[in-house]
């Protein structure tokens, strides 16, 4: 299990998920939350995410390596 959780549901997140949490949410952030939660909390849908996530992966965002 990843040592990461989303810090509303628990539920353990994906190293792309982490990576958009970071992106999204600055750095520095230490609470993360899953793709549910982080599309509630941004006020977007799932999908707008994934495709975000892809975004990021094609920029060569390091943190998504
Ligand atoms: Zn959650």
């Amino acid at each position: 299990m990843s040592k990461f959780a989303c810090q509303y549901c628990g539920e353990s997140l994906s190293k792309d998920l982490i990576g958009l949490n970071k992106k999204i949410l600055a750095c520095s952030v230490e609470k993360f939350m899953c793709l549910l939660c982080l599309a509630d909390f941004l006020g977007c849908s799932e999908e707008d995410l994934i495709v975000k996530i892809e975004d990021f992966k094609e920029q060569g965002c390091t943190l998504f390596k």
